[in-house]
């Protein structure tokens, strides 16, 4: 783990030394070597699971080298890595986001740990893709989630009665309202949670999207981009580079991070940027019920895992990391720039990723040469809706606020 002791997996979310830090997996296999499976599964000797399913629908990044954005941008050696739905770049992540890769993982390690249910606090994106991931894992789900998250709280499979059970908080309450409510829930009602980036099976299952990203380009790419709210993927992509490190073959240098926020609440961007390795109650100056008026309403968590050790302040720090506030004007015209180079259409996060790489190049951060990774945490979802029937997940209560009662919460559970 990050504090240097070494523990045996018994589902642990953190260690029994005094300074909070995340728990890192230690593989027995060391060499890069994925396999020629279709699905995440591919690099399964990197995922904290013992017995990997052979068979899934479980999708995986697409990684591909760009030509349109590439030339309007004057860069060389620009990847993209699309996460979504995108047929005709074999591109099936189902629920059209990068948190397709962390919930099947995830929902497969607390199986073979003896859980038989989790509770997930979402923003909508993490809980669509663990709704998905019980219809082909079998598995029991609570999710617990904003006002703001149903129109993103939907599942393309049919998922069977009673095992995704959706409570959610009146409008007026945001993502870390719905986390805090989650705590409560798991601390009084005794219900596992899935641990948000504590859990190493979602930390290694976003870095199976870096480790694409070194398979196709042959090695670790110089730069790599990405939106974050909570910044799990920053964290998993800078693991993940240092386990292929370990190989030997594919580089010794390990990526730069460049990691971006919407600008109206931007709390890691302006931490970083005044080099603090904590967040203040100034930079989280945007009230609750203003979250839902973000470009990027899915990147605004109160309680990222920053500080931890281990987590983003650090990874930020090895990697010689950058961070970027986006306005919402740069990233329509990102968003807008992507459909016309690339044709897919991506949601508003993926667009947040690519107007900071516009801001490295307009700044001189990056050199047209280089090799640079640009994680499109999310899209397709245009295609999705053309070809499937999206089914929205039924909430089976609403609650006003987080301190609502857990003897309620039981029964509706019941
Ligand atoms: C969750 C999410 C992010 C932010 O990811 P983190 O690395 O967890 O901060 C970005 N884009 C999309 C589409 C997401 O669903």
């Amino acid at each position: 783990m990050s504090c240097g002791r070494v523990i045996e997996d018994n589902y642990n979310f953190s260690c029994s030394c005094r300074n909070p830090s995340f728990l890192r997996t230690n593989y027995s296999k060391t060499k890069f070597n994925p396999t020629n499976e279709n699905t995440l599964w591919r690099f399964k000797n990197w995922l904290p699971v013992n017995n990997p399913p052979t068979k899934s629908d479980d999708g995986k990044t697409v990684v591909y080298k760009s030509k349109g954005l590439c030339k309007e941008l004057g860069l060389k050696q620009l990847y993209i890595a699309f996460n979504g739905y995108w047929p005709e770049k074999e591109a099936k992540i189902f629920t059209g986001t990068f948190k397709g890769l962390e919930a099947p993982p995830t929902i497969i390690r607390a199986k073979e740990k003896g859980i038989k249910e989790i509770l997930i606090a979402t923003a909508g994106n993490t809980g669509r893709a663990f709704a998905e991931a019980t219809v082909n894992h079998n598995f029991d789900i609570v999710i617990v989630a904003p006002q703001s998250a149903r129109n993103r709280l939907w599942t393309v499979g049919d998922i069977s009665e009673n095992s995704v059970k959706l409570i959610t908080m009146k409008s007026g309450n945001d993502y870390t309202d719905a986390i805090n409510l989650g705590a409560k829930i798991s601390d009084e009602l005794g219900v596992e949670t899935e641990g948000g980036a504590k859990n190493v099976a979602r930390r290694d299952g976003m870095g199976t999207c870096f480790l694409e990203g070194i398979n196709v380009i042959g090695e670790i790419p110089r730069h790599y981009f990405q939106a974050i709210g909570s910044g799990t993927g920053g964290i998993a992509a800078w693991e993940a580079a240092k386990r292929v490190i370990t190989d030997g073959r594919f580089g010794k240098n390990l990526p730069v991070l460049h990691l971006s926020q919407n600008k109206r609440f931007a709390p890691m961007v302006t931490a970083w940027t005044n080099r603090r390795d904590k967040i203040i109650e100034e930079d989280l100056s945007l009230p609750s019920k203003d979250m839902v008026t973000l470009f990027a309403e899915v990147l605004a968590n109160r309680t990222p895992p920053y500080s931890i050790s281990g987590g983003v302040y650090d990874a930020l720090s090895e990697t010689n990391g950058n961070m970027y506030s986006v306005s919402e004007v740069e990233a329509q015209s990102a968003m807008k720039l992507m459909a016309d180079t690339e044709e897919i259409d991506i949601i508003p996060p993926a667009a947040i990723a690519i107007a900071s790489l516009i801001q490295a190049v307009d700044c001189k951060n990056i050199n047209s040469n280089e090799t640079i990774l640009l994680n499109i945490t999310g899209g397709g979802h245009k295609r999705l809706n053309e070809n499937f029937d999206l089914k929205p997940i039924q909430p089976i209560l609403e609650v006003p606020d987080s301190n609502f009662s857990s003897e309620k919460i039981q029964e509706a559970l019941n």
